[in-house]
């Protein structure tokens, strides 16, 4: 895989169990901090109401999204739940090259790939503040039946079974207080000083220009 990537923009991997509210945060940390986009992922599962192609995700058939990982098309792709599900790279390099943050939601085999391919992603783990909160968010309404409830719990469990191998963990406890610490990681992480020698070059050129004695 060719590594390339972060030049202007950082790049987040966010990930969490399905239940945990992962995408109403990322959501809401887009609307608080200008600067930051979230990758739209190929998918070949199929679009649920509400969706749309090219918004929430771009749906491609299996054999489009084969295509692609022959092309070399992705950062990181995987299977997750029975369909696949990848990060494009030219649509991710574009938005680092115009200094946008990047944040990839993807799952922790993805974020293994991307973690290994390029040492300055920051990740994130986001868990719910509760094994009762998280199952009561996977029965959701209570339409489905006992067995797909209990399947929804494996499934989440073991996607947090990989929590340690993030940089940062979220607890959503209360959404204000999680939407804070997201928040607060994007400010401090723009503070670093190849960040800031990065986007602010002209400043200090200046401030650093040598001051002539006066006699
Ligand atoms: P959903 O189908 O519910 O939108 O997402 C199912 C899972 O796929 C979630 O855990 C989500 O993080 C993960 N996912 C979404 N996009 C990507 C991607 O591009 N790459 C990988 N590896 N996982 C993804």
């Amino acid at each position: 895989m060719p590594t390339q990537l972060p030049s202007k923009g950082t790049l987040y991997i966010v990930s969490a169990p399905s239940g945990a509210g992962k995408t109403s945060l990322v959501r809401a940390l887009l609307e608080r901090i200008e600067g930051i986009q979230v990758s739209v992922s190929h998918t070949t599962r199929a679009m649920r109401p509400g969706e749309r192609n090219g918004v929430n995700y771009h749906f491609v058939d299996v054999e489009s999204f084969e295509h692609l990982i022959d092309s070399g098309d992705f950062i990181e792709y995987a299977q997750v739940f029975d369909n696949y599900y990848g990060t494009s790279r030219a649509a991710v390099q574009a938005l680092l090259d115009a200094g946008q943050d990047v944040i990839l939601e993807i799952d922790w085999q993805g974020a293994r790939q991307v973690r290994a391919a390029f040492d300055e992603a920051v990740s994130v783990f986001i868990l719910p503040p509760s094994r009762e909160a998280l199952h009561a968010r996977l029965a959701g309404r209570g339409t489905d039946d006992e067995a797909t409830i209990a399947r929804r719990m494996r499934d989440a469990v073991d996607e947090m079974s990989h929590y340690a191998e993030y940089e940062h963990i979220i607890i959503n406890d209360t959404f204000a207080h999680a939407l804070d610490e997201l928040s607060f990681l994007v400010h401090a992480e723009r503070t670093r000083v190849t960040r800031v020698r990065a986007a602010h070059a002209p400043l200090l050129a200046a401030l650093l220009s040598r001051v002539e004695d006066v006699e």
